[in-house]
């Protein structure tokens, strides 16, 4: 049987790996050699489960969708991430991470952030144990959410406007990297999604496979079996997909369907669909796909939803979509927001922009009468209310 997990050196097929300055090879491969162990342990397992449970609010519903399921002719169950604490499923990580860093005697944590959500998953969880904490974000992002900015600093974090580049998420990646390199020994740096250099795509993975493990149980319960025939989910670097997949990548009768960001079009020059349009490249720490110009230069990307619009892939999904593990969709902003007035106005549930493009790529499928499908809702719409409203009339 087929195998999708990393190898020693980190590597899914051909993409993965540790591409990083010499001055991280400590850092890299402290962590490397900890974070299975200490994951395994039973101090972390007792502290990550009681913090999930009575902080995070988990384990999060599994919600039948009789709206869509109707519609679709399948059962369409909610992954309810959007009712974690904090919105979205990016808590699950951070809390991993940072009691990870305590491990490992570190005091103090960087982030990179682009929309700000994961700057608030970091900000929030080092409050909880009153950790210092700077985050580094573009001064484009800074500007755009300010909100988030606001949270932040009210969370106790120093938030640093970068002004290199385009002042993005690439360019706050490039200066959080920068700051671990004057910082490697008292310093850890919780990276927001299955990228980096190895082990972190591999280290979220496992942290967010919470979201498979539970609707194991819970499908059980609803069921009578521990696995659907679809999983759905949005990827911009992937770690929310990761998580709804991770105990069912050996399970051929499980089918993976992701969505990624085609923006105005995949051909229209603004997407962020990298898994369509990439190349592999080298990109903060992995190799992986990336959308680059002919002579491999990172092109900007562009998607309506702030979480989607990276220009490479967690290397999971790269390697999955190449050995056709996975379906991969592009969806355009038109169609994600199509889905998410439809899940408001029918269900009751306003969904992050992120995760309206997986509930769009239902409606490029056609399923069989009686398949369970699981599609997770990665988060809530309240942080796209503006971009919402801009919209409405259309919709
Ligand atoms: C950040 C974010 C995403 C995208 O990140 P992944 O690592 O691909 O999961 C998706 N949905 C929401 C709600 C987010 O905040």
């Amino acid at each position: 049987m087929q195998q999708f997990s990393i190898d020693k050196k980190g590597y899914y097929g051909e993409f993965g790996g540790a591409y990083i300055p010499e001055i991280l090879h400590k850092c890299i491969t402290d962590l490397e050699g900890a974070y299975l162990r200490i994951i395994g342990s039973e101090r972390f397992k007792a502290d990550f489960d009681s913090l999930l449970r009575d902080y995070v609010g988990r384990p999060s519903p599994l919600y039948l969708s009789r709206q869509l399921s109707e519609r679709y002719g399948a059962k369409i169950y909610l992954k309810r991430e959007d009712l974690n604490h904090t919105g979205a499923h990016k808590i699950n990580n951070t809390i991993g991470q940072i009691l990870i860093a305590r491990e490992m005697g570190k005091t103090r944590i960087i982030a990179e952030t682009g929309a700000g959500q994961h700057g608030v998953a970091t900000a929030t969880v080092c409050a909880l144990m009153q950790m210092p904490c700077t985050v580094y974000m573009g001064r484009t992002d800074v500007e755009r959410q300010q909100v988030n900015v606001k949270k932040m600093e009210m969370l106790g974090a120093t938030v640093v406007p970068v002004t290199s580049g385009n002042m993005t998420l690439k360019d706050a990646t490039n200066e959080a990297i920068r700051d671990w390199c004057s910082h490697p020994a008292d310093t850890h740096y919780i990276i927001g999604s299955t990228i980096g250099p190895h082990p972190y795509p591999d280290l979220v993975a496992r942290l967010q496979s919470v979201i498979s493990k539970e609707i194991k149980l819970q499908l059980t319960v609803k069921e009578g079996r521990d696995y659907p025939d679809w999983l759905v989910a949005c990827v911009g670097g992937g770690s929310n997909a990761a998580g709804t997949i991770y105990e069912y990548l050996n399970n051929d009768k499980v089918q993976i369907l992701l969505a990624e960001a085609g923006g105005k079009g995949v051909d229209s020059g603004e997407s962020a669909a990298t898994i369509h349009l990439g190349r592999p490249g080298v990109l903060h720490g992995c190799k992986t796909l990336l959308m680059q110009t002919e002579d491999g230069q990172i092109t900007e990307p562009y998607s309506i939803s702030a979480g989607l619009d990276y220009p490479g892939i967690g290397p999971i999904h790269a390697y999955l979509a190449q050995v056709k593990r996975a379906r991969v969709l592009a969806i355009t902003d038109d169609e994600a927001l199509r889905a998410a007035f439809e899940l408001t106005r029918n269900e009751g549930i306003i969904p992050a922009l992120e995760s309206a493009h997986a509930l769009a790529a239902l409606e490029k499928m056609t399923f069989a009468p009686g398949d369970v499908v699981v599609l997770t809702l990665s988060g809530r719409g309240d942080k796209d209310l503006e971009t919402y409203f801009k919209y409405e009339e259309r919709f």
